[in-house]
């Protein structure tokens, strides 16, 4: 018995394989690639990476069609990489890291970025900016068995067929060893984890009846279409 009725905890996520992946915590990258810290205003370096998080229902399939969300009029596309992990740790050595993998698919960290600047400019949280409803679109999960691992490979998020985003995930500052090492350094992370691993140059804003996809070679892409306002 529960206090309350709700929804069960966990986003099953689909696999190539025709299995379900039982989504736990979502964890995502800040600024991972150059081009795309000088388009927010910041220089890129080699500081450690930063991560933030997003509630696990935020996560849904490619095919949706998301809501234009409230409290925003700059809703944002971020293409990434997403990991899925397979095998937890705490301290994971960047060496042992790729073993915690199961797959890899594409995916979208959807952003209220003139929340998120507001935030980010008054010293506040990012929360609302990056953590709402259907923020985190998320393709077929591709084990490591049948594509590897994904070090390199084209990425690229096109608006309607015209592209925005173009970049090779051998651009990321950090690559996925080092995502794993420093993350795991702070949590312990566990199987059904994903990470969002950061968005290239070229993000840009949305509006209402367009279509998002995403692509990265190897992949099954992640496409979108944007809906109606949730409170129109
Ligand atoms: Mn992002």
């Amino acid at each position: 018995m529960t206090a309350v009725f709700a929804p069960a905890p966990a986003t099953l996520a689909k696999t190539s394989t025709g299995e379900e992946f039982p989504v736990r915590r979502v964890y995502c990258v800040g600024r991972n690639y150059e081009a795309h810290a000088r388009e927010m205003g910041k220089d890129p370096d080699r500081d450690p990476p930063f991560f933030f998080t997003k509630w696990a229902d935020t996560v849904v399939p490619s095919g949706t069609t998301i809501a234009y969300p409230p409290q925003t009029a700059n809703f944002h596309y971020e293409a990434e990489l997403v990991v899925a992990i397979g095998k937890g740790g705490r301290n994971i050595a960047a060496e042992a890291a790729l073993d915690h993998v199961y797959g890899y698919a594409t995916g979208l960290d959807m952003t209220r970025r003139d929340l998120q600047f507001a935030a980010r400019d008054a010293g506040r949280p990012w929360d609302t900016g990056k953590n709402f409803d259907q923020a985190s679109p998320l393709g077929v999960i591709h084990p490591v068995s049948e594509v590897g691992h994904v070090g390199q490979g084209a990425i690229a998020l096109t608006v309607n067929g015209e592209t925005k985003q173009s970049a090779d995930i051998l651009d990321l500052i950090w690559p996925v060893p080092d995502i794993i090492r420093f993350l795991s350094s702070f949590y312990e992370l566990q199987p059904g984890d994903v990470i969002y691993t950061g968005t290239p140059a070229g993000v840009g804003a949305v509006v209402t009846g367009d279509a998002i996809v995403v692509t990265i070679d190897g992949l099954t892409p992640t496409e979108v279409t944007v809906g109606p306002a949730v409170n129109a």
